[in-house]
């Protein structure tokens, strides 16, 4: 009784509100003191709740139990007030009481739908990213979670790979921008306000990299590729506060990333000093067995551990066999106590251990799910990531003069596509067709009329016909097109990169009336729309836009909106190109021109360039570049380039442009690629009216990485290219760094 009675105050002094003011770190060492091993395992456990709020079944009371017990550390797939409320009582109910931490993934939006991640970084507007990351954390906050499975900042250069829909695409310089732009959303700037939730960087490490585009399949990578290419955005986020990491399902060089020590201990704990907690992926450490890695379920488990995954998201192995693991001496205690600590330490900066329901308030929750002004950023957002890939003639917009638009297509009057994948909880009902959104801005101007034409995915022609009555009939024709929303995500990868269905025949039976032709193309991915590309009048990308497609669609075709999104990624010719990248690496036998293929590293079948290169997008106006300035011909290591730049606008119409800063290192001791993004900025300008663009470089930007040394900068000449797309460099110099 002596000892209960003293525990019982050792709890109180740990938990109560007079220790609410000692600094966190004391606080989770007086907690950890007080727990078992067991009950340490228990945090380190995380586990899908869809049954528990589902029907009943045998897992739901196992699991309740589990909760119960402090056996869970934390839940996945619960969200709303009602049911986070009910099973964080549950956990209450445990021993020492430790909170559950609520998380979900979160990746474009909760009940708002935004544009899919990749479609948002086409728009290179950063405040407008981390103004969706904000919402959709609000929403989420709002409905009792507490954690989002996002950013997604893995770099894909594979349009096969399907979840390049849900990250910022093939740059790293780009893809660091807005992976912090995205953390800074998410969190706010302090973990524990209730309009924001924590982030977590996903999937570390190069899951983006899988063999032939394949989900899940292994990567095999060098040292320097990782270093400069896939894992500067993760550092991004880790510098912008992200308070957690996903380790990945692939092999990285043979092994699985979840086992990997060189991936989460060395680098991200080791020289990041990273203080937060690594998830794994869904059963990614069970999934050792069947990789080859690990013979079953203890030894994944010991090699998860031991390499620093701290929290096992599913896969049962921490509960199973982690404690039997410790007691035969396979796996030290201070590793258990480091994960705990690291888990615990969130749940103090969340507030959580001073108010448990504090995300879980009936009011707030209705208050934020019915706030109207979340519509209206969703459709600004939206717009600005629009790419207008073609407009022979001034096609768009489509203004003055147009009596009858005919709307054809499978994807005109689609709702539930827009929102693609990753937004089960989402609000797909109060989704705005493209239909809906043309009526709204045209009628009563202008006459709209509509034929579906074909079916997405089947071979069906039958709707041809009368498609192409009605396109007779029109001034201008808008047809819709492109892949099913659920196409794209994850374990949607595809080695056909065409519309599926006859889409295309579609389009040239239509095009055959002689009508103009706008075509609006959704997809999570580049597609290869080869004779679209060719005989369109005009061509919008839209991605999925998300709830407001619809209206952000006809501002930009009515030019009420300018569009202004440029390419994130590199948009091939054909399937047989990939992978393929605008900062690739030259051989000794470039191509001097197109067409030159005699013994070049070349194809016989097809140019070597894409059909849109990265950093591509049009606009309604024009813009000039003029005028390049550098501080310096020769820059010292340490110093800053400041390059400067007359951007002026040419055309009729207020515009904003994506400017664009590449660099060439053009000798060193390791070959470099032919340009990197180094700097952008997004500008709006009215008709004539000009702007002198200022670049700052840094000469730590100019530095590459080699194995064995590190980050080096060389001696040397560089080119420096402003651009307004990868492949238009409209200025140029070159520059010494001494
Ligand atoms: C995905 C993760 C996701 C997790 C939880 C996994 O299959 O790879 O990105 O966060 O499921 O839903």
């Amino acid at each position: 009784r002596g000892k209960q009675l003293l525990f019982c105050l050792l709890t109180m002094a740990a938990l109560t509100a007079s220790a609410q003011n000692k600094p966190i770190k004391k606080r989770v060492d007086s907690l950890l003191k007080l727990m078992t091993l067991k009950e340490k395992i228990g945090q380190l456990n995380q586990y899908s709740g869809r049954e528990l709020t589902g029907p009943a079944s045998n897992r739901k009371n196992n699991l309740l139990n589990d909760i119960r017990s402090g056996m869970v550390g934390s839940m996945l797939n619960v969200k709303g007030v009602k049911d986070t409320r009910e099973i964080q009582a549950a956990a209450l109910q445990s021993r020492l009481k430790i909170p559950l931490l609520f998380s979900l993934d979160v990746i474009h939006g909760y009940k708002t739908v935004f544009p899919v991640p990749l479609a948002e970084a086409a728009s290179w507007d950063m405040e407008a990213i981390g103004q969706s990351a904000h919402i959709a954390a609000k929403e989420a906050a709002a409905s009792g979670i507490h954690w989002t499975f996002a950013p997604m900042v893995d770099i894909a250069r594979d349009p096969r790979w399907g979840r390049i829909m849900e990250g910022a695409g093939e740059d790293t310089y780009l893809g660091s921008a807005i992976a912090k732009a995205r953390v800074l959303g998410f969190q706010g700037k302090k973990l524990g306000a209730t309009d924001a939730v924590m982030a977590c960087v996903k999937h570390f490490a190069a899951y983006g990299a899988a063999v032939a585009g394949r989900d899940y399949n292994p990567v095999d990578m060098s040292e320097q590729m990782l270093h400069e290419v896939y894992l500067p955005p993760f550092k991004a986020a880790l510098d912008a506060g992200a308070a957690t990491f996903m380790n990945s399902f692939n092999t990285l060089n043979g092994v699985p990333a979840t086992a990997s020590s060189y991936l989460q201990r060395d680098i991200l704990k080791g020289a990041w000093k990273y203080s937060g907690f690594v998830v794994s992926d869904w059963g990614s450490i069970r999934e050792m067995v069947p990789w080859g890695y690990a013979q079953n379920l203890s030894e994944a488990a010991q090699y998860a551990i031991l390499a620093g995954s701290d929290m096992d998201m599913e896969s049962e192995a921490y509960k199973k066999e982690l404690e039997k693991l410790v007691l035969a001496g396979k796996v030290n205690s201070v590793l258990i106590d480091d994960a705990v600590r690291r888990i615990l330490t969130k749940k103090f900066e969340l507030g959580l251990f001073d108010d448990p329901y504090k995300f879980s308030d009936f009011q707030r929750e209705e208050r934020v799910m019915q706030d109207k002004s979340h519509a209206a950023i969703a459709r600004s957002v939206a717009r600005s990531s629009v790419v207008l890939l073609k407009n022979e003639l001034n096609t768009l917009p489509l203004k003055t003069g147009i009596k009858k638009i005919a709307l054809i297509g499978p994807l005109a009057t689609a709702k539930t596509d827009l929102a693609s994948t990753w937004t089960v909880y989402a609000d797909t009902l109060s989704m705005t067709s493209v239909y809906e959104g043309l009526k709204e801005k045209y009628s009563p101007v202008a006459e709209l009329t509509y034929a579906k034409g074909c079916n997405l995915n089947d071979q069906d022609t039958t709707g041809f016909k009368s498609a192409v009555e009605l396109a007779g009939k029109a001034d201008v024709v808008v047809m819709v097109l492109g892949e099913a929303g659920d196409m794209t995500g994850e374990a949607k990868s595809r080695t056909d990169l065409s519309l599926p269905g006859r889409q295309e025949a579609l389009f040239r039976a239509v095009k055959a009336t002689g009508k103009k032709i706008v075509v609006v193309l959704m997809a999570g991915r580049p597609l290869i729309f080869n004779s679209i590309a060719q005989q369109a009048d005009a061509i919008v990308y839209a991605f999925w836009l998300g709830a407001e497609a619809g209206h952000a669609v006809a501002d930009v075709l009515s030019g009420d909106y300018n569009p202004s999104g440029k390419l994130p990624v590199t948009f091939p010719r054909s399937v047989g190109q990939i992978p393929l990248f605008y900062n690739y690496l030259n051989t000794g036998r470039p191509i001097s021109k197109e067409g030159d293929i005699h013994y070049r590293s070349a194809y016989m079948d097809s140019p070597n360039s894409p059909r849109y290169a990265f950093g591509y997008g049009l606009s309604y106006t024009s813009f000039d570049y003029s005028n390049l300035k550098m501080s310096t011909d020769f820059l010292k290591k340490g110093q800053d380039l400041t390059v400067s730049f007359t951007l002026k606008n040419t055309g009729e119409y207020t515009g904003e442009e994506v400017v664009q800063l590449y660099i060439q290192d053009k000798v060193a001791s390791i070959v470099r690629p032919v340009k990197e993004l180094k700097g952008f900025e997004k500008i709006n300008l009215k008709p004539g009216e000009r702007k002198i663009v200022k670049f700052v470089l840094p000469a730590s930007q100019l530095a590459f990485y080699k194995p064995g040394a590190g980050w080096v900068t060389e001696a040397g000449a560089f080119k420096l290219m402003i651009g307004s797309a990868s492949d238009q460099i409209r200025l140029e110099q070159t520059f010494n760094l001494n």
